[in-house]
């Protein structure tokens, strides 16, 4: 864990953010600024900076990360009406909160 990171301290309960949805390597929680009537955020526990930083080793981890995501669509019932999965990276990306996250917006007509 990198202690000065946001997102790390919110993974590891030492915040009041509300998990959506936690197993042993991801956790799920609702983005403070939604852009979306349905906005979460979907966050390995261990620290990586951003979609740059994946290794061979982090395969399982980002097949977690999508499958987390298309199950919490299912169960925030936007999944038969569609949403979007988005990675932001790196500042010219638009990443702002450098651990990775994997955005899911559903819940308007774009
Ligand atoms: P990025 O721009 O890095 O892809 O997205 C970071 C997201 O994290 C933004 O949508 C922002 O609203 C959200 N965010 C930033 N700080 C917090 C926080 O303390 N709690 C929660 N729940 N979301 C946050
Ligand atoms: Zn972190």
């Amino acid at each position: 864990m990198n202690t000065e990171c946001l997102f790390c301290n919110i993974a590891n309960g030492h915040t009041d953010t509300a998990f959506l949805f936690e197993n042993e390597d991801v956790v799920v929680f609702k983005d403070i600024n939604p852009h979306a009537p349905i906005h979460l955020l979907i966050i390995p526990k261990r620290h990586i900076r951003s979609i740059n930083d994946l290794t061979d080793e982090d395969r399982p981890i980002l097949a977690e990360l999508l499958m987390t995501a298309k199950e919490m669509a299912k169960r925030q019932q936007v999944a038969e009406d569609g949403y979007k999965l988005l990675f932001n990276v790196e500042y010219g990306g638009g990443q702002r909160v450098f651990h990775l996250h994997l955005h899911l917006m559903g819940g308007k007509k774009w």
